[in-house]
């Protein structure tokens, strides 16, 4: 009864939170007058660098708890697509042993990191995840699925992982302090769907390093919700004009810039966007012409370098100064000022 009693609770404060709903039309408005100007500030006519971070989340197949058929069946077909290009491979614990034999073979180049067990939620319970059933879990219940997963990956031969994405990007604070002291120095999970700022990083603390998004909410109205905030997803390249994707990337990259933060992107998949899945529209083979398309197009207006996330953490904890490694100090972390 407790229990359903907090889920409950965390369900009207997500709700009254959300700001793609109408109460989020103040933050909306100022959000638009900040960073309107930022769409088009880049055409200066020399190409400058950008660090792409592709990153794909290998899990279950789409809402098929226990099968993992498409990362199976991709894996091998990234490894190969991938050439020398770097990539960041979020995995799900419980898929470890499974796909191991690829695993294995995918980090002598790329980078893995950790998607949770089960795809469980490590957040708090969303207001719009109420029909789905997906609700929080309590922190001892989090700290024993890490251990597992980090033990299922050990087993295997795999890396250590030092980045983390949560399910569905909902993660919370005291969460992201016990993957600092379990080692992560990076963390993905960041709400891009909430039009996610990038961070600056902070010592003693996990370096968050979102999924690309705009800051700028579009006017959508769709259901109950007035804005929504487009994310470097498969779905956006499959749907978006170029001068759309080109836009939303110069924004995202001149926020990052004007808080002293590199130029880089992040862009996310999912293995069983490539095949086709449960009716979803942008999901089946036209998706590797999707994402070449999208690299072809950044390329024209940037010098791209492939790289990892913790490559990316490193990059921006360099431009700040702060140290190589915080020091490992339970659950302690200091928690970092939003930037707005
Ligand atoms: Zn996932």
């Amino acid at each position: 009864m407790r229990e359903s009693g907090r889920v409950f609770e965390e369900r009207i404060r997500d709700l009254v939170s959300d700001p793609r709903l109408p109460q989020g039309a103040f933050m909306a408005g100022w959000r638009w007058v900040r960073h309107r100007r930022r769409f088009e500030t880049l055409s200066t006519g020399t190409r400058k660098n950008l660090a792409v971070a592709l990153t794909f989340d290998v899990e279950d197949d789409y809402r098929k708890p226990g099968i993992c058929a498409a990362s199976r069946k991709w894996l091998p077909t990234f490894i190969d697509w991938a050439g020398d290009r770097k990539a960041t491979l979020y995995v799900q614990g419980s898929t470890v042993r499974t796909l191991s034999d690829e695993l294995r073979t995918a980090q002598a180049q790329h980078e893995l990191g950790l998607h949770g067990l089960y795809h469980e939620v490590w957040g708090t319970s969303k207001w719009w995840q109420y029909s789905l059933g997906y609700s929080s879990l309590p922190l001892s219940e989090k700290e024993r699925r890490l251990k597992e997963s980090l033990l299922i990956m050990e087993e295997s031969g795999l890396r250590r992982p030092r980045t983390f994405r949560a399910p569905y990007l909902n993660i919370d604070e005291i969460t992201l302090r016990m993957l600092f002291a379990y080692g992560f120095t990076s963390d993905s999970s960041s709400a891009a769907y909430y039009g996610t700022l990038p961070s600056r990083p902070v010592s003693n603390r996990i370096l968050q390093i979102p999924v690309t998004s705009c800051p700028v909410p579009q006017v959508k109205l769709r259901g109950i919700a007035w804005f929504s905030f487009s994310q470097l997803i498969l779905p956006t390249i499959a749907g978006s004009s170029e001068d759309g994707l080109l836009k939303m990337v110069r924004c995202a990259v001149n926020v990052q810039e004007s808080l002293g933060i590199p130029p880089h992107v992040v862009f996310l998949a999912h293995p069983w966007e490539f095949y086709p899945s449960s009716g979803l529209s942008h999901t089946g083979p036209n998706t590797w012409e999707y994402l070449e398309r999208f690299l072809d197009l950044l390329g024209f207006e940037w010098i791209l370098t492939y790289t990892t996330i913790s490559d990316i953490g490193q990059l921006i904890q360099d431009a700040f100064g702060v140290g190589k490694r915080a020091s490992v100090s339970g659950l302690v972390g200091k928690q970092g000022e939003p930037n707005e």
